[in-house]
């Protein structure tokens, strides 16, 4: 059977061609003029996927993807020409490239390869950037620039490069155009395109459910220099003759605005965005040259930009593909209850898990944690509790590498992961939820859910089955196609839950999972909990203020206060002791109550993680 995921990718690349084929139809009877606008908007449609690819699902704004265009228009016009025009226009040409003569596929491969080189080299540097990405991109862009006008023998400098065989009809820009759709569609909703939609939504979450983002930035910035090249190529023997100037600030303005306005996040929003686009700057260039209006496209262009993302600022089409909207309208399919059953993962119980030992974490003058030693074991609940400013989710984020801690060494089953970065913890089974909620926003609940299963080694097509399986046994299976931000909270952390559970985890930390939930909500998610426990063999370990509720769940108890370690063991004795009522209760069990809510609602206002 195939995957509804699959079904929806072969739905939309299949839709996409025809149209395509049929515009490249109709255009081929249409005026010559008409006829080049046609075919020029195609080869602009092959970069805008190539931004796409990478802008629209890492949501890192690249300024850099016209460079690739230049590189690889060079790159193929160079190979293509016949070493006769050669002799003129490139009399210095080194290399003994005057003499290679490439048949145009093969020149426009070559081209593309030479984009793609430059890509990696590229990408290495821009894949490590966080915030500064966006602007690093810009730099690329300059850089290539530069390197177009400096690169006298082979590009003629600021000059005209000129003799390039025009070999890019329509049909060559109708074929390059599909091919970068099809690409960008599959790229979508595979493995690293999920990943790196994930990271695009919150790059944390994301690498606490085993993404690895700057693998998946480079991957995705690699392949679409590739498909930048292909628009080069295209490009190159559409034009004929260039400069370096073809391939600098107006294109990169023309073809973000066409992503933009259409809508990033999707291929369809790249497709009507590029048509939609063509015909604005073609009515622009008229009324500007009927009018003697110089730059009015560029301007058009610019407010076109602002306008969108001031009223729209996911585009026309916004981040899903138009396909999924209307999959996502129904129910998830029904599952078996035979395949409820979650995989096993610690296979004794009681066996030592989790082993965190002596964790110190400074922030500045403040010293958050002062040698905190947990363990948690298979198949139990090790409590963690503490007044707020304590430093339980410090804890967390020691364990899973969201924070430095100054010292620790951590043991994740037989292993020592104290040097592991984030997203390979999570791989190896530590599953975390966050006290303030961090959920895909732009993903549906599967896709969440898929994220971490995909992370645990699972095709997107067994991820979607696998998550479905979790989701049922935290009972929010049925919003399966709704974003998590239409659900009600509780669901919503029960997603969140079910996320790290994805993970087929060793351990799930969980920072707070009841807060904001009433005593009857938090008594049944306890009921789930313990459910997981037994089905999986997991260890939980729980951070909760709710006293009773930290009684009855826990199998361990460890209270912290002011950083450091004040009473650990069996929750019983660690209750009755009369320093921990005095340091946490505060003498009644109210004040924790109390706390419970108000941390719920802003999700404490001193943690954002
Ligand atoms: P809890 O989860 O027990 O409420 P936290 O772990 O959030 O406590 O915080 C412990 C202490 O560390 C608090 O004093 C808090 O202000 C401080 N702290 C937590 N995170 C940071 C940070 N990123 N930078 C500086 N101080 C922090
Ligand atoms: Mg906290």
């Amino acid at each position: 059977m195939i995957s509804s995921r699959r079904r929806r990718t072969l739905v939309s690349i299949a839709g996409w061609t025809i149209v395509l084929l049929v515009i490249v139809l109709v255009g081929g009877t249409l005026p010559s003029a008409t006829q080049l606008l046609v075919t020029s908007s195609l080869v602009l449609l092959t970069g805008v996927m190539a931004l796409q690819i990478f802008s629209g699902n890492s949501g890192i704004l690249s300024f850099g993807h016209v460079g690739f265009v230049g590189i690889a228009a060079y790159a193929t016009g160079i190979l293509v020409m016949p070493s006769a025009v050669k002799q003129t226009s490139l009399p210095e040409l080194p290399w003994g490239l005057a003499g290679i003569e490439l048949p145009i596929w093969q020149g426009m491969i070559v081209g593309i390869l030479v984009a793609t080189v430059v890509g990696v080299v590229s990408g290495l540097v821009i894949a490590r950037l966080g915030d500064a990405a966006s602007i690093a991109t810009l730099a690329v862009l300059i850089v290539l620039h530069g390197l177009m006008v400096g690169a006298e023998p082979f590009t003629r400098g600021s000059q005209t490069f000129y003799g390039v065989p025009r070999f890019t009809n329509i049909t060559v820009a109708g074929i390059v155009a599909i091919l970068a759709v099809i690409v960008a569609r599959l790229f979508r909703d595979s493995r690293i395109g999920m990943h790196l939609r994930a990271s695009r939504d919150d790059e944390l979450a994301s690498s606490s459910s085993g993404v690895r983002v700057q693998y998946a930035r480079l991957i995705s910035w690699v392949l679409s220099s590739a498909v930048a090249g292909a628009m080069g190529a295209a490009y190159a023997g559409l034009l004929g003759a260039f400069s370096p100037r073809d391939f600098y600030f107006t294109l990169t303005l023309t073809l973000l605005t066409m992503l933009i306005v259409g809508g990033s996040g999707s291929v369809a929003g790249g497709v009507m965005g590029a048509i939609i686009v063509t015909l604005i700057i073609e009515i622009l260039r008229r009324v500007g040259d009927a009018n003697e209006l110089f730059g009015l496209t560029n301007a058009g262009l610019a407010i076109i930009i602002l306008l969108t993302l001031y009223f729209r600022p996911k585009g026309l089409l916004g981040f899903r593909e138009p396909e999924e909207t209307l999959a996502y309208r129904r129910a998830p399919a029904e599952i078996a209850t035979s395949e409820f059953a979650l995989p096993t993962r610690n296979s004794s119980p009681g066996q030592v898990v989790l082993a965190a030992q002596n964790i110190v974490k400074r922030f500045s003058g403040l010293v958050a944690l002062k040698g905190v030693s947990v363990t948690v074991s298979a198949r139990e609940v090790t409590g963690l509790i503490g007044p707020n400013g304590s430093g339980k989710s410090t804890f967390v984020n020691c364990v899973t590498a969201v924070t430095k801690p100054d010292e620790a060494t951590i043991i994740l089953a037989d292993q020592n992961i104290t040097n592991m970065p984030t997203w390979k913890r999570a791989r190896l089974g530590l599953g975390r939820t966050f006290q303030t909620m961090r959920l895909f926003r732009e993903m549906t609940v599967i896709d969440n859910v898929s994220v971490a299963c995909i992370s645990a080694g699972m095709s997107p097509t067994k991820a979607d089955e696998h998550a479905m399986r979790v989701l049922h046994v935290l009972g929010v299976a049925q919003h399966g196609n709704r974003l998590p931000g239409e659900l009600p909270y509780g669901d919503q952390r029960r997603v969140e839950i079910a996320r790290a559970l994805a993970l087929n985890p060793r351990v799930m930390l969980l920072d707070e999972p009841a807060a904001g939930m009433n005593p009857a909500e938090s008594r049944e998610l306890l009921a789930q909990l313990q459910s997981v426990l037994a089905a999986s063999g997991v260890g939980i370990l729980l951070i909760d203020h709710d006293v009773a509720l930290i009684r009855s769940a826990c199998d361990q108890l460890t209270v912290l206060d002011y950083g450091a370690v004040l009473a650990q063991g069996e929750p019983q004795d660690v209750l009755s002791q009369p320093e921990v009522a005095a340091a946490y209760l505060g003498g009644s069990e109210s004040h924790a109550a109390e706390t419970n809510s108000t941390g719920a609602q802003e999700g404490n206002s001193n943690d954002h993680t």
